[in-house]
């Protein structure tokens, strides 16, 4: 019972802060937030993503890019461009590296107002910090598996968020239905996205990339959506004005902060 906690438990809390605060917050700036929450989130992303956390330098950049190019041959994580969804995180693996480790200079435009932290980026790169988090994981399987086929558990939680970003590039662009007729392939692959958070709404939010609520037809629930609602009714963040929501200029913030 512990063991099926902690792994949900930490699926469910990762997947969250990818998609409110890297990719909603932090690429798009769907919504705003004092400079103090944004580094208490900021910090909640690296706590609960651990050992795969994505710098969020290196996620918007590669994720601006892939809506300005979406499914073309520029886009950095397509299957349009890949025969199976390992070569597809490789190659997404090598240039999201490129961008978050700094070798390699983005467009200006793709570097825009992003929550730059690089003492955090610094210390999730390091290898002792990595090997911490491995250990935490490691330990707390020994202390709480109590069959053998538990374990086959614990290398998910070494590389969750590029299991996450696997299912969101691959089946979001693959697999399901689309609400609109657009240039890419995007397609909403669940009704009621209880995997990702609503991710997997990528053809609603391909069309409408400021649009903080992914759910568009009366059936699409959209978990994260309500959450940004209640944390801007409690004044933790702050929504834009409707017409800037469906601005669908997709490739970068309305107006980076
Ligand atoms: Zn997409
Ligand atoms: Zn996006």
């Amino acid at each position: 019972m512990a063991i099926a906690i902690f792994f949900v438990g930490h699926w469910v809390s990762s997947v969250f802060f990818q998609t409110f605060f890297l990719h909603r917050y932090g690429a798009h700036k769907q919504f705003t937030m004092s400079k103090r929450w944004e580094r208490f989130f900021h910090l909640c992303t690296y706590l609960t993503q651990g050992s795969s956390f994505l710098s969020a330098r290196g996620y918007a950049i590669l994720h601006r890019m892939h809506h300005a190019y979406s499914d073309g041959p520029k886009d950095p994580h397509s299957p349009e461009n890949h025969s199976n969804v390992f070569t597809m995180m490789l190659a997404t693996k090598h240039r999201y590296d490129a961008f978050a480790y700094r070798r390699e200079e983005p467009e200006a435009r793709f570097a825009k107002g992003i929550p730059d932290w690089p003492a955090l980026d610094r210390l999730s790169q390091s290898w002792p910090a990595r090997i911490v988090w491995l250990a935490g994981y490691t330990l707390f399987y020994a202390a709480f598996a109590n069959h053998w086929w538990m374990w086959l558990f614990l290398p998910a939680h070494f590389v969750m968020g590029p299991i996450h970003g696997a299912i969101v590039n691959w089946c979001g662009h693959r697999y399901g239905y689309r609400n609109f007729d657009s240039d890419d392939v995007s397609r909403n692959t669940l009704v009621f996205d209880f995997l990702t958070w609503g991710e997997l709404f990528q053809n609603n939010h391909h069309r409408h990339a400021m649009r903080p609520n992914f759910g568009v037809r009366w059936f699409e629930i959209d978990p994260t959506w309500q959450v940004i609602r209640l944390f801007a009714w409690l004044g933790i963040v702050e929504l834009r004005p409707a017409h800037e929501q469906v601005d669908s200029d997709d490739s970068l913030p309305a107006k980076a902060a």
